[in-house]
C-alpha cells in the first residue's frame, strides 16, 4: 500500500506516533490529501503554550489521561514538558510506563478495581492514591500495606459552582466525613492529602478559591495539617458560547487560596482538557447533503461524543474549506442556515444535539474542520459500524 493507499484506507495504526507526516498548515492537508476519512491535526506549538500556562501554578500539573490516551496525543504532552500523569486505571499506568520511563503516575481514580492498587505500588512504584470511604480505604492499605512512601488524599465533593460537566456526586465526600477519613490515613501512619474535583470546564475560578477553603476546613476539622493538596482539573478549553475567563484569573484565585493553607504542602493538579483541546482539530468532510440535512463522515460514535453529555451547552470552533479551481483549499463564508448534521453510521442517534451553522451552499466533498477538538473526542471514540478515526498528521513546527 502506498502512502496515499495508506492514508485513505483508516487501517488502524497506518499512522504511528513518531512517524506522522509533516504539513505547513489545515489548508495543505486537505488540498494535498483531499481526505475522505477524519483527520486529526496535531498542533506542537499549542501543546507547548498549553503546558506553559501551568507554570503558574504553584506545583506539579498532572496530565489526566482519560481525557486522550492516544500515543500521539501523549507523545506532544510528553514533549511539551509534561512529566507527571494523573492515571486513573492499571492500563493508564502501563501505557505510561512504557512509553515514558521518566514519567510519574499518580492514582487519582477513588474507586479502584481488585488488586489494581497492589499492583500499581508493587510493580510500577506508584505512591500517591485517592480514597473517598472506608471500604476503598482499607482496601488500599490491605493492598500496598501502608507502604513506604504511600501518601492517601481524601477527596471531598464541591458544590456545582461554574463547571459544566460535576464530577462531585460520584465522587467526593463531606467535610466532616473527610475529616474522619484523613484522621484514620494518619492512624494508619501514611502520609494525608486532600483532593477535590470542581467539575469540567470550570467557567468560574472562584469555584477553585471555595474549594480549597473546604479542604483547609477540613483539615482543621481533623486537627492535622496535610502534606499534600490536589486542586484536580476542571481548567477550561477555549469554546464558543461559553464564556471562558482568561487563563490568569484560574492561577491568581488559586494563589490566593493557597496562601491560607497553613504548613507547606506538596501542590498538585490535575488538568486534562486543559493541557490537550487546543493541540488537535479534526478535519471531516460532508459525504451528503439532503435539504437542510447533512451526512458527515465523524459523528457522536467518533470525534464528538462529549456534545450529547447532558450541561454540554459549548460548541466547537468550525471552519469550512472548499478546494477551488486551481486546487487550493479556501476558507468559506458561513451562512445563516442552521444545518442537522448525522455521523455516518446507520444509527439514527448518530447525530449532533444541535443544528451547525454552516454555509448556505455547503456541499458534498467540502471539509468541516472542528477546532479545540483534543478533549473527551478520541478518547471516547468506537468502531461502531467499522468506523474509526485514527488518521494523524502534525500541522506546524
Ligand atoms: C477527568 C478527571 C480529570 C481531568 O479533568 P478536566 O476537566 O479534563 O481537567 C482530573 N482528575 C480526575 C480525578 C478526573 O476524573
Amino acid at each position: 500500500m502506498n502512502d496515499v493507499a495508506r492514508f485513505q484506507s483508516g487501517v488502524p495504526g497506518s499512522s504511528l506516533a513518531g512517524s506522522l507526516p509533516h504539513y505547513a498548515s489545515v489548508e495543505d492537508v486537505i488540498q494535498r490529501e483531499r481526505p475522505v476519512l477524519p483527520v486529526y491535526c496535531l498542533f506542537p506549538q499549542r501543546f507547548v503554550e498549553a503546558a506553559a500556562r501551568f507554570k503558574n501554578f504553584p506545583g506539579d500539573a498532572m496530565y489526566a489521561v482519560k481525557a486522550n490516551p492516544a500515543p500521539q496525543v501523549l507523545d506532544q504532552v510528553h514533549a511539551a514538558g509534561t512529566r507527571h500523569f494523573d492515571t486513573a486505571s492499571l492500563a493508564e499506568i502501563e501505557l505510561i510506563r512504557r512509553r515514558f520511563p521518566d514519567a510519574h503516575c499518580h492514582f487519582m481514580a477513588p474507586v479502584r478495581i481488585v488488586g489494581a492498587a497492589h499492583t500499581a505500588f508493587h510493580q510500577h512504584g506508584v505512591t500517591d492514591y485517592v480514597v473517598d470511604c472506608d471500604f476503598e480505604l482499607d482496601k488500599l492499605l490491605a493492598e500496598t500495606g501502608g507502604g513506604k512512601g504511600v501518601c492517601i488524599f481524601v477527596r471531598i465533593s464541591t458544590p456545582l459552582g461554574g463547571a459544566l460537566l460535576e464530577l462531585s456526586s460520584k465522587f467526593g465526600t463531606t467535610q466532616e466525613d473527610a475529616a474522619r477519613l484523613l484522621k484514620r490515613v494518619v492512624e494508619a501512619g501514611v502520609t494525608p492529602g486532600l483532593t477535590f474535583h470542581v467539575g469540567s470546564q470550570c467557567l468560574s475560578p472562584l469555584s477553585y478559591a471555595k474549594a480549597i477553603e473546604m479542604a483547609r476546613r477540613t483539615a482543621e476539622l481533623a486537627g492535622i495539617e496535610i502534606a499534600a493538596l490536589d486542586i484536580g482539573g476542571g481548567f477550561p478549553g477555549p469554546y464558543h458560547n461559553n464564556d471562558v475567563p482568561p487563563h490568569h484569573s484560574y492561577f491568581d484565585a488559586i494563589r490566593e487560596a493557597l496562601a491560607i493553607l497553613p504548613g507547606q504542602p506538596r501542590l498538585m493538579c490535575e488538568p486534562g482538557r486543559a493541557l490537550i483541546a487546543e493541540g488537535v482539530s479534526v478535519i471531516t468532510q460532508v459525504v451528503l447533503r439532503k435539504g437542510d440535512t447533512l451526512y458527515l463522515n465523524d459523528g457522536i460514535y467518533g470525534s464528538f461524543d462529549e456534545l450529547t453529555l447532558p450541561g454540554w451547552t459549548a460548541d466547537y470552533p468550525l471552519r469550512v474549506f472548499r478546494i477551488d479551481g486551481e486546487g487550493h483549499a479556501a476558507v468559506q463564508p458561513m451562512g445563516r442556515t442552521p444545518f442537522r448534521v448525522y455521523g455516518p453510521t446507520c444509527d439514527t442517534l448518530d447525530v449532533l444535539p444541535k443544528p451547525l451553522m454552516l454555509p448556505d451552499d455547503i456541499r458534498p466533498g467540502d471539509h468541516i474542520v472542528v477546532d479545540a477538538i483534543g478533549a473527551y473526542s478520541v478518547a471516547l471514540r468506537t468502531n461502531f459500524n467499522g468506523f474509526f478515526p485514527d488518521k494523524w498528521v502534525i500541522v506546524g513546527n
